[in-house]
């Protein structure tokens, strides 16, 4: 019988406990679709269908995400901000790259920085200036401008031939950045990665941060996800 989220989460945390380390936070998921317009969405506002509920279960994950002292969430770019794996390229419009932006993803991101969390896109996308235009076509001026954005390649991430470090580059950058312009000290407990690669959230676990695997292969990517990742949230210690 295949496991629930919490089944998957539980077991991995007594694994990581007897390691020592923080638990793994997984959920299923899988490319989300009916995205909501390109319109609606440079509008910056919660979607009106299903509004209320989806509203309550972005509002319930970034409360629990505040409660567990985090200061900054870090989201990856390909599978997880949005729907689909680019490789690194995109030969089409910003524009048609807004409708592959996962709807629950982009709420998260505004909802958690207006509440006062540091939010970020960390990514291997070479290509740093489409992500940033698309940022700026999803949201307002105001938001947009707030987002953090480290795209380095895999060889920028790396430090070495044997130091291969998934996100954990990416994310000091950004905690240096926000130290410089904000005058923010950020710890490595403070700091919440979402991914969909295990490699780059087992990274992330063992240099101390917390990370939530965004699993694709099984189910849509959509709010009740984010409900998932709340109640494992609240469950890990
Ligand atoms: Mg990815």
């Amino acid at each position: 019988m295949q496991e629930s989220c919490g089944e998957k989460f539980l077991n991995s945390r007594s694994v990581f406990e007897r390691r020592g380390q923080t638990p793994s936070l997984q959920c299923t998921g899988r490319t989300a679709r009916g995205f909501a317009p390109a319109k609606r969405m440079m509008a910056g506002c919660l979607p009106h269908r299903h509004g209320s509920e989806n509203k309550q279960k972005v509002e319930r994950l970034v409360d629990a995400i505040l409660s567990k002292g985090i200061k900054l969430l870090a989201l990856d770019f390909d599978l997880t901000f949005i729907g689909i794996h680019t490789h690194g390229e995109w030969h089409s419009s910003v524009e048609e790259l807004t409708t592959h932006v996962r709807p629950c993803m982009r709420d998260l991101l505004q909802h958690a920085q207006q509440k006062g969390l540091f939010v970020a896109i960390v990514t291997f996308h070479p290509l740093r200036w489409l992500i940033r235009e698309l940022i700026h076509k999803l949201y307002p001026k105001k938001i947009a401008k707030h987002i953090y954005l480290q795209a380095m390649s895999h060889t920028q991430a790396r430090r070495g031939s044997d130091d291969y470090v998934g996100k954990v580059n990416h994310i000091q950058k950004v905690v240096e950045e926000i130290a410089r312009e904000e005058g923010v000290t950020i710890n490595k407990r403070e700091i919440l990665l979402l991914d969909d690669d295990m490699a780059n959230v087992q990274a992330a676990i063992n240099f101390g941060h917390r990370s939530m695997q965004v699993q694709v292969q099984d189910k849509e990517i959509n709010y009740s996800t984010l409900d998932s990742f709340e109640r494992m949230l609240r469950i890990a210690g």
